[in-house]
């Protein structure tokens, strides 16, 4: 009988680790509880009105299809001793190898004030689904004039761009629907991904609509209240409209439960199979993992999802891994029809994932509106590619 492994979390890392282990002939096994998969690459757009959260969602029929064995629960539990998965009802399933790609957690203890009741009336809208539609109700709600607030969190996070790329799509849509209103940005950090590009996009396209306060300015949001949607940092508190709060976050629960995540939260792993480095035959992708320079994007896990799964495949027939290289690419959209773009080579390098220097960089500065339109383009395109890859 053929080797069998368990994948928990049929997301963009799970299903694509899953669907490529059973290319090569094992008995896969992946445990995702959600019936709908709803992916965040491209829910800003959805936050802007211009996109229905419906362009966001999956299934995992045609996985199912491949052969895979879908069990539609959720993990709570491991026994790294036993190789054995526990699921929310008791029932268990024996691993040779395992894959953890749970995502993220929101840390509903790391903000005061932030916990999971705020985050019904301060949404986080960072794992897209609900939060997603629940925030974009409450800007299409908000009068003209009105402040909206997002307060992104201090580095490593899900998708470093991400925040940039939402105050750009949300001040889109305030400066065509709303133009009295004004966005804040308070940021517990000095710097974060594509900022020239994006700082400059902002001075040509939103030059009174986004301000950007980061940490040395008293940027940093320290504590909440949502009852009268303040914000206090440092040295001053803000009250906003709609409040965007995205607060710290850790590999998702499933990573502690089974040890494989270290006091960081995070989930350390060799960088050439991405096994645990703290459990034997428990593989971690995905956002849960600390991957070195590779950031906590979608085209990243997809792309360990894959590397991973080479891995386990030599592993299992008795042969060596193969040192990889992995890519990302991470698209954002400033405008609907101007689209910027950061793509980094990655290898390990004394068991980090290291960047290759000279591969990769950012869009250029000062390109022209064909450049940024025809990226737009690309960003769009990428999504109906790793989506169709990945769940089609
Ligand atoms: P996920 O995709 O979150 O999948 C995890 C899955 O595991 C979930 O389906 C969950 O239900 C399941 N799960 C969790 N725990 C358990 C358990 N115990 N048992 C069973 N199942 C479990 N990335 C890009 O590359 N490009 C972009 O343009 C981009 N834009 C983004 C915009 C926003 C606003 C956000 C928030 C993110 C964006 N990302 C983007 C990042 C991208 O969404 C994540 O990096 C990616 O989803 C990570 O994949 P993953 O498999 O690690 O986790």
């Amino acid at each position: 009988t053929s080797a069998r492994v368990v994948v928990v979390g049929g997301g963009f890392g799970g299903a694509t680790c899953a669907r490529e282990l059973r290319r090569s002939g094992f008995d896969v096994v992946l445990v995702e509880p959600g019936p709908v998969y709803t992916a965040c690459p491209l829910s800003n757009a959805v936050l802007a009105g211009l996109r229905p959260i419906e362009a966001q969602q999956f299934r995992l029929d045609a996985l199912e299809r491949t052969g895979i064995g879908i069990v539609r629960k959720r993990a709570v539990r491991v026994a790294p001793e036993d190789r054995r998965v526990v699921l929310e009802d008791g029932a268990a399933l024996d691993y040779d190898r395992l894959v953890l790609s749970p995502g993220i957690d929101i840390r509903f203890d790391a903000l005061p004030g932030y916990d999971e009741a705020a985050s019904a009336v301060l949404p986080h809208a960072w794992k897209a689904g609900e939060q997603t539609t629940l925030l974009r109700r409450q800007l299409e709600a908000m009068e003209d004039g009105g402040t909206v607030i997002i307060a992104p969190p201090s580095n490593p996070f899900r998708c470093p761009p991400g925040p940039y790329e939402r105050a750009s799509l949300i001040a889109h849509y305030l400066k065509t629907r709303k133009p009295r209103s004004k966005l804040l940005i308070l940021d517990a950090k000095d710097s974060f991904s594509k900022q020239r590009l994006f700082q400059a996009a902002w001075q040509a396209l939103y030059p009174n609509i986004i301000e950007w306060v980061p940490l040395s300015s008293g940027g940093k949001v320290i504590e909440v209240d949502p009852k009268t949607r303040t914000l206090v940092t440092d040295f001053d508190s803000h009250t906003g409209d709609v409040i965007n709060v995205i607060p710290p976050q850790r590999a998702g629960q499933i990573a502690q439960a089974a040890g494989v995540s270290d006091r960081s939260g995070w989930c350390p792993v060799d960088p050439v199979t991405f096994e645990s480095r703290l459990q034997p035959n428990i593989h971690v992708i995905g956002d849960a993992t600390i991957a070195g320079g590779m950031p906590k994007s979608a085209f990243s896990a997809n792309a360990q999802g894959k590397v991973c799964a080479a891995a386990i495949t030599n592993l299992l027939r008795g042969q060596a891994p193969v040192e990889p290289k992995l890519v990302n690419t991470c698209y954002s959209l400033v405008a609907p029809d101007y689209g910027i773009s950061v793509a980094g080579v990655y290898r390990p390098v004394n068991g980090v994932l290291t960047d290759v220097e000279g591969a990769g960089g950012t869009s250029p500065m000062g390109a022209p509106p064909s450049f940024r339109a025809q990226e737009a383009v690309y960003a769009e395109a990428w999504f109906k590619t790793i989506t169709a890859e990945v769940f089609g």
